[in-house]
């Protein structure tokens, strides 16, 4: 009866489903013969994809399975999105609280504008006679 062959789950980037490959055989004069496996994405650009993900290969199939299978906690990157979100948040914050100031300045150099014409205008008009 045939091995039943490790489930694999989907390429991370594409969707794809992925293939096992044998890999050319090394020798290695410590260890002998080896065999190796891998786990492509199939998606590539000469069968109209843009993809070709690919893990090194392993020394069993069920290794090079459970390697192609591991995947980063979907927590973690959720909480480095709000990690992202929070310190925009404050990078936003801080700019706005740096125009209201700014503004808050303008708004008193024109009051102080204001006022030197006023009394630019008084002293004229005086001085006219008027
Ligand atoms: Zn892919």
């Amino acid at each position: 009866m045939a091995e039943q062959l490790p489930i694999l789950l989907p390429c991370p980037f594409c969707g794809v489903v992925p293939v096992i490959e044998r890999c050319a055989d090394t020798f290695d004069y410590l260890t002998g013969p080896r065999k190796w496996w891998g786990i492509c994405c199939r998606s590539t650009l000469n069968l109209g994809g843009s993809c070709a993900v690919e893990i090194r290969p392993q020394a069993s199939i069920e290794a090079a399975a459970k390697r192609w299978n591991t995947r980063a906690p979907a927590q973690s990157a959720l909480d480095e999105a709000n990690a992202i979100i929070e310190q925009r948040n404050a990078m936003c914050s801080a700019y706005f609280a740096e125009v209201a100031e700014l503004r808050r300045e303008v708004e008193a150099l024109r009051a102080d504008a204001d006022e030197l014409i006023d009394t630019a205008r008084a002293s004229t008009d005086e001085g006219a006679g008027k």
